[in-house]
């Protein structure tokens, strides 16, 4: 098999696993004997957005590195020194000839959001005012700064800035630069929904002034949003990564979706991701596992209340609202680190629970901690639910101290699902991973929930994974770091329509796969959907 699909399918024939030999070009980089290879190259659409979606470890950053001048690529020849007349040389007649003889004679300008931003502290000194003024070529530091928010924070020092809004400061100082390649890689990362739609919106103001913008994004809800063009990856995580042929977004996004790509006659997953429409307006009715009172608690500064709820058996609640608003500190009292100052919860139920930051001082390998705190490891049933899902097994012999963000999530929510607990509390599960695990994580959820009559409370971002999970919604809104309300666990519908409406964004359903899509501002069914009030989706 090629190691993508565990069937033999009707595609083997097409063996992912030795594709690089298969392929008849060289490669545009390879970083060294046995390492890491990249197979070609995005097209450069002007005027437009153009994303790149696929697993990490698939060279998606490398790509920008290349771009933008980093990175020089050595067509394989990594023992010898790679240089800018030679890679104009070998892509001559195309449209990258072209521009890498402006880059190498720095006739581009270029702007680039790292993957990385919390090193910006590091090389970034002083306040963000400055900081934003200084690179406000675009004449738009006004408009930027009321659209992703950051009026609060110009006059704080960049040191003492949250991931969250490190990150819309990097996305802004991208954006206010008068350059003609835009590289953003991965905007949204710490985001809350809002914030994620704010980005959304002035990178699309990039393209409307025909610039041109080449981003990466795991959101699928974002990346369908923020993008006109797609080039999904594949390949093999570490080892090498083929850039496809360039799609339109729906086309592209849907091809990933379904796992296939058939221009190029090559599947990516062994099965496609199916999106339910779920019945509208009612609940599944389901036993309750428990309930809670209202509860509240009150920070000097804070004050959360939370309406009373039940938690039903078998069935997924997400819950979702801005960042500051609460949610880490209601997922605390229920799992009862915190004390709320009124209210509790009935009856005495096991709570498994993920916290939102990870502790990582860890001694060990991942198998050490998965032996010392995972229930079940070794056992056949723990592979095929947790260990496999998760993808743990290829990362067995790692230490636990030097796993990337992806990994140290998945170790993290795979261990507290293997626990035998009534409910599982998950803060924020998704941060760090590529699509293809948010969906993994999605369904082993999904499984292990309804198969033994348990319950999830996740908290999370993205739109496409709520989506899948979710059997009811709890929303949290209010004043983000002043005072928060929590709605009870209500169905999915009316959650999304009471969220959505404060920000005045509607979602429709693709047609192929149920998936979640934004509507264009002020597009027909964007209005016609505002005007009934059905924010979320129309039948
Ligand atoms: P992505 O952005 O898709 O997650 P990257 O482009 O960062 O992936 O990396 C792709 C692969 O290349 C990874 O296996 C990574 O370890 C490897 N890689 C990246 N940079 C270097 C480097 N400077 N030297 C050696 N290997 C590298
Ligand atoms: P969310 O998870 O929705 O981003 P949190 O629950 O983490 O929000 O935080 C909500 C607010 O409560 C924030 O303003 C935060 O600073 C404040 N807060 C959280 N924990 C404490 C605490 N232990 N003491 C004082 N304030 C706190
Ligand atoms: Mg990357
Ligand atoms: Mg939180």
């Amino acid at each position: 098999g090629c190691g993508i699909c565990t069937n033999r399918c009707v595609f083997n024939a097409i063996s992912i696993i030795n594709l690089p030999e298969t392929l008849d070009e060289d490669p545009v980089h390879r970083f060294g004997q046995n390492s890491f290879e990249l197979f070609g190259m995005p097209t450069i659409n002007e005027g437009s957005v153009v994303g790149l979606l696929g697993p990490n470890g698939i060279g998606k950053s490398t790509i920008l590195n290349i771009l933008s001048g980093q990175i020089i690529p050595n067509f394989g020849h990594y023992d010898e020194e790679a240089t800018w007349d030679n890679v104009i040389d070998h892509f001559k007649g195309s449209q990258l000839q072209n521009y890498f003889k402006k880059l190498s004679q720095n006739e581009i300008k270029l702007a680039y959001k790292p993957q990385m931003v919390d090193v910006l502290p590091k090389v970034v000194k002083g306040e963000v005012r400055p900081l934003l003024e200084s690179v406000d070529e675009r004449n738009k530091l006004d408009d930027v700064v009321e659209k992703l928010e950051l009026s609060k924070i110009m006059d704080r020092e960049v040191k003492n800035l949250s991931g969250g809004e490190l990150q819309r400061i990097s996305i802004a100082a991208a954006v206010l630069k008068d350059a003609d390649f835009y590289y953003i890689d991965e905007p949204t990362s710490w985001l809350d929904v809002k914030q994620r739609l704010n980005t959304i919106e002035v990178i699309r103001d990039l393209a409307s002034e025909k610039r041109n913008v080449l981003v990466i994004e795991h959101d699928l809800a974002t990346l369908d949003a923020m993008s006109d063009y797609i080039h999904v990856m594949y390949g093999q995580e570490g080892g090498f990564g083929v850039v496809s042929k360039l799609r339109g977004v729906r086309v592209g996004i849907n091809a990933y979706v379904n796992g296939f790509l058939n221009e190029e006659n090559v599947r990516i997953r062994s099965q496609p991701i199916e999106f339910e429409i779920r019945p509208p307006n009612q609940l599944i009715e389901s036993e309750i596992i428990t309930q809670y009172t209202d509860f509240d608690k009150k920070y000097p500064s804070f004050e959360i209340n939370v309406d009373a709820g039940e938690i039903p058996q078998s069935q997924v609640i997400t819950a979702f609202g801005p960042n500051g608003i609460g949610k880490t500190t209601y997922a605390k009292m229920l799992a009862g680190i915190t004390k709320p100052d009124s209210g509790e919860v009935e009856d005495e139920v096991e709570i498994a629970y993920k916290p939102q930051y990870i502790n990582t001082d860890f001694q060990g390998s991942v198998q050490d901690f998965l032996y010392m705190n995972a229930q079940g490891y070794g056992t056949p049933l723990f592979n095929s639910d947790i260990l496999k899902p998760f993808d743990l097994d290829k990362i067995l012999d790692k230490h636990v101290a030097k796993l990337s963000g992806g990994e140290l999530q998945r170790l993290a929510t795979a261990a507290t699902l293997s626990q035998d607990a009534d409910i599982y509390l998950l803060d924020e599960p998704t941060a760090f991973l590529d699509v293809e695990q948010r969906l993994k994580v999605a369904k082993a959820i999904k499984h292990i929930i309804t198969r033994d009559d348990k319950s999830a409370i996740i908290v999370d971002h993205d739109i496409v994974f709520i989506d899948y999970v979710s059997d009811r919604a709890m929303v949290f809104y209010g004043t983000p770091g002043e005072h928060g309300h929590a709605t009870a666990p209500i169905n999915l519908r009316d959650a999304m329509n009471k969220f959505l409406s404060d920000v005045e964004i509607t979602f429709r359903r693709d047609k192929e796969t149920n998936r979640p899509r934004v509507n264009k501002h002020d597009s027909f069914l964007d209005r016609e959907q505002k005007e009934k009030g059905e924010y979320y989706y129309l039948e």
